[in-house]
């Protein structure tokens, strides 16, 4: 099968967050079970060149219908450790890809419906069939609404979309002013709640409502956020929508992509190890520890790793610093926010602790740190508020690292409370809390962190079995490609 990618983001070259992750990963699974597969991106200024190999302009002049005129792109191609990519290079007084950063800008809306259009354009005019294309979040969610009003009529109509949600806290919500830019004019019969209208602001039209309605496939990225997001607030008011498409909507667990997160092979930490020779772990502690300033003591370390986002329970996770360091744990923290109220909060907190021999923030985005931590670490906590899928858990088990969650969207799929839980031992996992109050979260990471003291061989079992389980691609691979398989002969 032929499938074409297009996103905002594809690990390492351009990556945010998971979605970055889950592009390479699947596409890299699906490559594996001899399908062709191509990543659609933007040229953005600020991505990671040194992870492409091979950039190459491919295609010289694209111009992409834009209003009233046409704006000249140019198309490169490069390989991202295997991934054949292409990525959009628009030359226009816009500058949309030049800013030197990927998101957080007032024109957002208006950069991914350009980028949209831009990356249809492009498999129309260089003759590019594929029999699905796989979009991702608001960014690309007009390209199911384009290719089935405008370019099924030029040729493209055998084309199939499958559209994955992975934050519907972000939609896409503008005015009429995308409908003119893009092609797609009409906004009377776009403002329909039944096509693009928002189902609560009747002067919006909405992205991701768009994606929900023209795709042929909508999959959220866990069966349980698939079920919030249809019966919960966590719908951020898209509940509706998918109730009336629900026959064409599923969750899919997220994989990891094991070849990136390998602690045998992982090239950015101190020492290799696998869950049978678990004691070369330590030399990454001790590797972690030294670079981050801390002691080197007999102590559990407690992680987190992540975006600081109202999201991710940064109440919880300012309170579990304090809690671990008072019940004798070391803490380390590894994440920045957009939002500048939440990285002065934490820029406070880390020049309160700075002199702290036993905690250290890094207020920042560092990938190759983030392997160290999650190979150093003992206990990793995701104290999210909602959580569509969650990487960083997953990430934790591989590297035998214990996480302590709350229990909420893919969080609930794949961690496993190792006291409570009604699955059988073995499947036990790690600890999970419900509630978003301190008290639930300590009643959790206490647990963790009094194992770690009073029962040592138990914590290196427990950890051990987090790195056996399966969360790699092979499964959600296999799932994909079932509903690739099913739009296709539709
Ligand atoms: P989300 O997509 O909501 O940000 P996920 O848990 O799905 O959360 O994915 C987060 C991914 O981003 C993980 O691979 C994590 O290691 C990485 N990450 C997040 N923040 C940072 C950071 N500050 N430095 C390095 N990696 C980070």
């Amino acid at each position: 099968m032929y499938v074409v990618m297009v996103a905002s983001e594809c690990a390492p070259v351009a990556k945010v967050g998971g979605l970055g992750d889950v592009v390479f990963g699947l596409s890299r699974e699906l490559e594996i079970r001899g399908n062709a597969v191509e990543i659609v991106l933007p040229k953005y200024d600020c991505m990671r060149y040194d992870h492409i190999w091979g950039l190459q302009l491919t295609y010289e002049d694209l111009w992409v219908p834009w209003f009233n005129y046409h704006v000249h792109c140019s198309v490169y191609f490069g390989f991202v450790h295997g991934r054949k990519c292409f990525f959009i290079e628009p030359h226009s007084g816009d500058n949309f890809f030049n800013r030197g950063a990927y998101y957080g800008f007032p024109d957002e809306h208006l950069r991914f419906a350009f980028f949209s259009k831009a990356a249809l354009e492009f498999l129309y005019r260089s003759g590019k069939r594929p029999d699905v294309i796989h979009t991702h979040d608001w960014q690309t969610a007009l390209v199911p609404v384009m290719l089935y009003e405008i370019y099924q009529y030029a040729g493209m109509e055998n084309v199939r979309v499958c559209h994955t949600l992975h934050n519907v806290k972000h939609q896409g919500i503008a005015g009429s002013n995308v409908l003119w830019f893009t092609g797609l004019g009409r906004p009377d019969y776009y403002y329909d709640r039944e096509r693009l209208g928002d189902d609560f602001n009747p002067s919006a039209i909405n992205f991701t409502k768009g994606a929900i309605v023209y795709s042929n496939f909508i999959t959220t990225v866990s069966p349980r956020h698939a079920w919030e997001i249809r019966h919960t607030e966590w719908g951020y008011g898209l509940g509706h929508a998918l109730h009336i498409h629900q026959s064409k909507f599923g969750g899919v667990l997220n994989g990891l992509d094991y070849e990136m997160w390998n602690p045998e092979t992982d090239a950015a930490i101190a020492s290799h190890y696998t869950a049978a020779s678990f004691d070369a772990k330590r030399e990454n502690t001790r590797a972690m520890r030294s670079r981050l300033w801390l002691r080197q003591v007999d102590k559990p370390v407690v992680t987190y790793v992540g975006r600081l986002d109202m999201q991710k329970g940064v109440g919880l996770i300012r309170h579990a610093i304090f809690r671990s360091l008072e019940r004798g744990a070391q803490f380390v923290l590894l994440g920045s926010s957009t939002e500048l109220g939440i990285n002065a909060e934490f820029w406070q907190l880390k020049n309160e602790l700075n002199d702290h021999p036993d905690c250290h923030l890094e207020i920042g985005y560092n990938e190759e740190l983030a392997h160290l931590i999650y190979a150093g670490a003992d206990i990793l906590i995701v104290p999210s508020l909602f959580e569509p899928c969650g990487l960083t858990q997953m990430i934790a088990f591989r590297y035998g690292t214990v996480p302590v969650v709350r229990w909420v969207g893919g969080l609930a799929d794949t961690v496993f409370d190792r006291d409570f839980s009604d699955k059988p031992w073995e499947e036990r996992n790690g600890y999970v809390f419900h509630q978003t109050d301190n008290l639930a979260l300590e009643s959790a990471l206490d647990r963790a962190i009094a194992l770690w003291f009073e029962r040592p061989d138990e914590f290196r079992g427990l950890a051990q079995r987090g790195m056996r389980c399966d969360y790699s691609w092979n499964r959600p691979g296999a799932d994909y490609l079932n509903i690739y398989e099913m739009i296709r002969h539709k």
